[in-house]
């Protein structure tokens, strides 16, 4: 299995971090540890951004985060225009690396403000592809 079951689009089949498919497959969430620096980043990089290594290590992400900030995106591009309107969040993980992700629809936008605790979960999007949101702690 290669990368392109990642998301609604994918630009790449296959990279030295196609094994995050697998991960997000089975429930997972996992990142990447520089060999070198230790610098953990999410989502997974065959190169570290802080020291540009390309050696690394899987490692497991609790997925509890807190909510840094988000918009609501009204015009998006052409690849996630029937998703539209949705909300983005930036958020950082309690092991230190931040994500931008879809926020779950489940979770009313009054309620979003910085500071409130989520957890990044891997789903299931049509035709066998893989995606991850922030979703509320207690979901399932
Ligand atoms: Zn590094």
């Amino acid at each position: 299995m290669g990368f392109e079951k990642f998301g609604l689009v994918s630009y790449v089949s296959q990279t030295r971090v196609s094994g995050f498919i697998d991960y997000l497959q089975a429930g997972k969430m996992c990142g990447t540890k520089c060999l070198k620096c230790g610098y953990v980043e999410f989502p997974p990089r065959a190169f570290c951004r802080r020291c540009l290594s390309d050696k690394w290590e899987w490692v497991p992400l609790c997925g509890t985060c807190k909510l840094i900030t988000f918009t609501r995106i009204e015009a998006a591009p052409a690849a996630f225009k029937e998703e539209a309107p949705y909300i983005l969040g930036l958020a950082q993980f309690s092991e230190g690396p931040r994500v931008l992700a879809w926020v779950d629809r489940a979770i009313p936008e009054s309620s979003l403000k910085a500071g409130v605790s989520l957890r990044l979960k891997p789903f299931k999007l049509k035709d066998e592809h893989f995606a991850y949101a922030l979703t509320t702690e207690d979901s399932t």
